[in-house]
């Protein structure tokens, strides 16, 4: 029980990646606070079987991509709890399409969830690492980031700007003894990728070296290390739960 007396928030831990990070850092003794924009049945669902393990849990509903319900999001962890010792910024969302067919809209969604998002939620959080001198923040970026995909120019764009945003904010807070990581996984099996044609999930599966997707404990599992004692050297990386698949 490493993380116990530790308070964490994860976005978009309802379900899928996020809900397993929820529960890993649970089992961990952190008291867990997960934020959902949509699903409140599924977010409700992963804080019972939390609770019911022993652990703390608590769900509450923002979309943030909006700067005043992540704000708000904030303010309501910190008087309930306050502290967050350990934020997981891993909201994220996909609107594919080739570029030349590519709405504005479409775009500017998965800038504002999947980037915008980290700045919304991230600056808040801050203040209070700041003034502890402690802290760990592990944004989900992607294998996309690092590689780019052909109908995924919005998404790959915002999980590359992720891995920016992470080293630099790596390099201003690192004195304060605050740590910034990111974690890249390949494909992983959730709602995101439900829709992938199936050629298409062969194909990336001959292109990994393991041979096959990840599970989201395997995700999971990497955001509990970075954010345990364990990882207190670590900062400013992009640590890729890909199967091998981005290396080079
Ligand atoms: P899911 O679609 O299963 O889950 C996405 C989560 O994000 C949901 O809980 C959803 O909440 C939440 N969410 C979306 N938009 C918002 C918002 N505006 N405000 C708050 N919460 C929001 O996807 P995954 O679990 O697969 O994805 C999790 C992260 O992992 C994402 O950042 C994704 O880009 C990344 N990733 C996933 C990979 C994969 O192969 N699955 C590979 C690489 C990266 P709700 O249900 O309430 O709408």
């Amino acid at each position: 029980m490493k993380q116990t007396g530790r308070i964490a928030l994860v976005t978009g831990g309802g379900r899928g990646i996020g809900a397993a990070i929820a529960v890993e850092l649970a089992a961990g003794g952190a008291g867990v606070v997960i934020n959902y924009r949509r699903d409140r049945e599924s977010a409700s669902e992963v804080c019972s079987s939390i609770e019911e393990a022993g652990g703390a849990c608590t769900a509450l509903q923002a979309d943030v991509s909006v700067a005043g319900e992540a704000q708000a999001l904030v303010k309501q962890v910190l008087d309930q709890h306050g502290q967050i010792d350990i934020l997981v910024n891993n909201a994220g969302l996909t609107r594919d399409g080739l570029l030349m067919s590519m709405k504005e809209d479409d775009w500017n969604l998965v800038l504002q969830t999947n980037l915008n998002s980290m700045f919304h939620v991230t600056k808040p959080v801050l203040r209070g690492m700041l003034r502890k001198r402690a802290g760990r923040i592990i944004n989900i970026t992607s294998v996309v980031g690092l590689l780019g995909q052909s109908g995924q120019a919005n998404y790959a764009a915002s999980k590359a700007g992720i891995i920016g945003f992470t080293k630099s904010l790596a390099r201003e807070v690192g004195s304060r003894g605050i740590t910034v990581n990111a974690v890249a996984p390949g494909f992983i099996p959730t709602a995101l990728t439900r829709d992938l044609p199936q050629a298409h999930m062969d194909a990336i599966i001959r292109e990994t070296p393991l041979g096959r997707m990840g599970s989201v404990e395997e995700v999971a599992k990497t955001v509990a290390f970075l954010a345990s004692d364990d990882a207190s050297f670590i900062t400013g990386q992009t640590l890729s739960v890909d199967g091998g698949l981005s290396m080079r």
